[in-house]
């Protein structure tokens, strides 16, 4: 399953509950870099400056590591993406990748959520890369560069559409709905 959403959309939060409802790992790149930041590893040190900036990490320092972690065996059952793909090509590298691992994705969900909403939430939040400048940097790239992945599924046909401006609990039971049979 795939998670698109804007920052501030809630994806984090929720795929992480429907990742432990289904019992599949939660492959979040965010948190992947945050915890490569906080314990100073060699990806950490690279990362850090494009984060603290609201700038993508180059591909360079991700595509390798998605590969690894797809290809690890609690992968085999299912997995939730958050944050990857955040642009066209990581998208298209996916598509290869998963033809080569003979995987592939079920499920595309977008969290929408509008602006005025999305900047209240981080403003709130907190988190080291929530400063103001960031907040907006971030949601830029993100119409910029993200924006057109929902195009790339859309037209696959694979995207489902899900209110994110909502009360969790909520949005949790729109998600478990779109991947719940019948
Ligand atoms: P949010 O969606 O709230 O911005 P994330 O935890 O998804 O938070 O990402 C935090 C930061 O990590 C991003 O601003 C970016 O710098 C980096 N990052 C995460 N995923 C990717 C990715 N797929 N490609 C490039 N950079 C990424």
């Amino acid at each position: 399953m795939i998670f698109l959403g804007p920052p501030g959309s809630g994806k984090g939060t929720q795929a992480a509950k429907l990742a432990e409802s289904l019992t599949i790992p939660h492959i979040s790149t965010g948190e992947i870099l945050r915890q490569a930041i906080t314990e100073k590893t060699e990806l950490g040190q690279q990362a850090q400056a494009y984060v603290e900036k609201g700038e993508l990490v180059p591909d360079e320092l991700l595509l390798g590591l998605i590969q690894e972690r797809l290809k690890q065996p609690d992968s085999a059952k299912g997995w939730i993406l958050d944050g990857f793909p955040r642009t066209v090509a990581q998208a298209s590298f996916l598509d290869a990748l998963l033809e080569e691992l003979a995987d592939s994705y079920t499920f595309v969900v977008n969290l929408a959520v509008p602006d005025t909403v999305l900047i209240e939430r981080l403003m709130q939040r907190g988190r080291q890369d929530d400063t103001k400048e960031t907040i907006s940097r971030r949601l830029q790239v993100y119409i910029d560069q993200t924006a057109p992945v929902l195009d790339y599924y859309g037209q696959k046909g694979t995207l489902n559409h899900i209110d994110g401006n909502q009360p969790m609990d909520t949005v949790t039971a729109a998600l478990t709905a779109v991947v719940t049979p019948g």
